[in-house]
């Protein structure tokens, strides 16, 4: 039978090439995320013509609870069952804290780190019911170290870290397991949509924070694929990583080794 997988924010980025590898490995897929609809509908008969898979869409918007709740239970009605839950939906804004506008830091909260309690508080109970699951929160290096003016990203990706650790332990007999997946910079819409306000915030150009700024911190000096996230996903996902519980995996090119 098919293992059926929800990515939250999968219509781009790090959460589509998730979701395709998960699809081509044989699995349904439930999507999400914003976008044009059109393209969203190419988007999944390709994966669907590419994988020989189901897979599905749902609009649910992460920073609205009974959104999230029919998104879990709509993949468990049409898809026979959720095994795999990917948090991953995210944005990002880039100020110093005194200017942080305060419905930036409401978004923020709300989307990367709030919307993963109200899925997994929708999903647990499901993969109780089976007797196994996995849970993969995308956190970031973010969720390890700082860097300023991203205060509302750096706590919530804090915040996700502790969730996963709190969550494995109370799961931890249950054939459920938790963990996050904490990424250096990859780039996506979210990452070149903050190089103009990260610019503008250090007084520096664009490409001085591409290489100055984002590059500086990954030993590698290259950016992370998101085909090597969704290889990692893959793994947490698999038998093998039965006993991998309560953690989290850098792919960071050696950021936070320093
Ligand atoms: P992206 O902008 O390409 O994708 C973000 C996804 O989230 C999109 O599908 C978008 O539609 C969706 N989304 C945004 N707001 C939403 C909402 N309210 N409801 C539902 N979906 C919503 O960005 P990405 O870089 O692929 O980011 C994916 C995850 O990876 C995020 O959690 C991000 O914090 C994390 N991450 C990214 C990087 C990076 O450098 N790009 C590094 C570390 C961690």
């Amino acid at each position: 039978m098919h293992r059926t997988v929800i990515v939250t924010g999968s219509t781009s980025g790090i959460g589509l090439a998730i979701a395709r590898a998960f699809a081509n490995d044989g699995c349904n897929i439930m999507l999400n995320g914003f976008g044009l609809e059109h393209e969203i509908e190419d988007t999944r008969l390709l994966m669907e013509a590419e994988s020989g898979t189901r897979v599905l869409y749902h609009p649910a918007d992460m920073t609205k609870p009974d959104e999230i709740a029919d998104l879990i239970k709509t993949a468990n009605e049409k898809l026979g069952s959720v095994d795999i839950l990917i948090n991953n939906a995210g944005v990002q804004h880039v100020a110093p804290l005194e200017e942080f506008p305060t419905e930036k830091w409401n978004q923020i909260i709300a989307i990367n780190l709030t919307s993963s309690f109200h899925t997994m508080h929708a999903v647990i109970p499901l993969m109780k019911a089976a007797g196994k699951g996995r849970i993969i929160n995308i956190a970031s290096a973010h969720g390890l170290v700082a860097s300023p003016y991203k205060s509302a990203y750096v706590a919530a990706k804090h915040g996700i870290i502790g969730l996963t650790k709190s969550a494995a332990l109370e799961l931890a007999e249950t054939g459920i397991t938790v963990n996050a997946i904490c990424p250096g910079y990859v780039l996506t819409s979210l990452l070149e949509k903050q190089i103009p306000d990260t610019a503008k915030a250090r007084g520096i150009s664009e490409d001085e924070v591409k290489n100055d700024v984002l590059l500086r911190l990954q030993a590698t000096k290259e950016f992370v694929k998101a085909a090597d996230i969704a290889a990692t996903a893959i793994f947490l996902a698999s038998d093998a990583a039965k006993q991998i519980t309560g953690t989290h995996i850098s792919i960071d090119g050696g950021w936070t080794a320093q």
